[in-house]
């Protein structure tokens, strides 16, 4: 699988998977593991989650998940913005690190911009990548003021709404993250509740390459350099045709199609939030 490259060479695979609405349910926790554990047969190793994801009940399914595999995934959690403190973070990270039942958070994101001030959560953020319990850390839903405030520094990577109806980064995010080989992190890629499954133009498309249109909106994403893809499937078989989509080359003809239904941002637009 191809891989977009961390600023110290680390390799992620650019198909990872993630787990909102995982753990919420008891009687779906071993067909959400089992997902998880056929994506990463498969090669699809980061993990994306978070702590407020079913009050770290997904964190869980994921500390399940990789036992006996750590050493094989790029584990990604995130830090809620209002506890994004100096005194909070250190007792938010050990939580998630006994949740995920790991030694080691591989990338480790402030949720989204709230009030704290960021010089505050960088520090708390350096502090523990200094102690070695996190690898690197980043952001998620920051748009290119709150980039552009944060400046230059160790931000590894930004995580963001991104698939073919919510097109607003092409503006200025996404060029802004390429032309300073910032990964991007795409979340939501098939539109978040399955809402794209019957969109009629991915349909379409999707007939045309006896695809589906998961498929194509996984595709159509990963078709950005320096793009990560983290889709949600809580069932095996949803897994393996996300990792599917890896093979399907859409042609500049579908592009245009989608250009033509979905059409790219013609301006700036206020950073959509899920
Ligand atoms: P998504 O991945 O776009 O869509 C998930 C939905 O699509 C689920 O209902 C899933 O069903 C279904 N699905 C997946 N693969 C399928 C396939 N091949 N065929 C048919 N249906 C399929 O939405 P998302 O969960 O909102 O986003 C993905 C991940 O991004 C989240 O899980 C989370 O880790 C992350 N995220 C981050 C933020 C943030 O603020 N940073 C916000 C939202 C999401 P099944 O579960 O039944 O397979």
């Amino acid at each position: 699988m191809k891989s977009v490259t961390f600023a110290d060479g680390t390799a992620v695979p650019v198909l990872g998977q993630g787990t909102w609405q995982m753990g919420r349910r008891w009687f779906r926790r071993r067909r959400e593991v089992a997902a998880l554990r056929t994506g990463i047969e498969l090669g699809m190793t980061c993990i994306d989650t978070a702590e407020s994801y079913d009050e770290g009940g997904a964190e869980r399914i994921v500390g399940e998940a990789i036992a006996g595999r750590r050493d094989r995934v790029f584990i990604v959690t995130k830090v809620s913005a209002d506890r994004a403190t100096r005194a909070l973070i250190p007792e938010a990270c050990a939580a998630s690190l006994r949740r995920l039942r790991t030694d080691v958070i591989d990338l480790y994101l402030v949720h989204w911009r709230g009030e704290v001030p960021l010089e505050e959560t960088v520090v708390a953020f350096e502090k523990l990548r200094a102690e070695g319990k996190i690898r690197f850390w980043g952001t998620s839903n920051f748009d290119v003021a709150d980039m552009e405030e944060l400046g230059p520094g160790h931000c590894a990577a930004n995580q963001v709404l991104y698939h073919p109806e919510a097109r607003g980064i092409e503006h200025d995010l996404l060029p802004w993250s390429q032309e300073r080989g910032l990964p991007t992190m795409a979340y939501s890629p098939i539109g978040q509740a399955g809402r794209l499954l019957r969109h009629k133009t991915l349909l379409h498309i999707a007939r045309r390459h006896g695809a589906t249109a998961a498929q194509v909106a996984l595709a159509w994403g990963l078709r950005q350099p320096g793009l990560i893809s983290i889709p949600k499937a809580g069932r095996p078989r949803h897994v393996r045709a996300n990792h599917a989509a890896l093979a399907l080359e859409l042609t500049p003809e579908d592009l245009r199609e989608i250009d033509v239904a979905l059409p790219p941002p013609n301006g700036k637009q206020k950073l959509v939030i899920w």
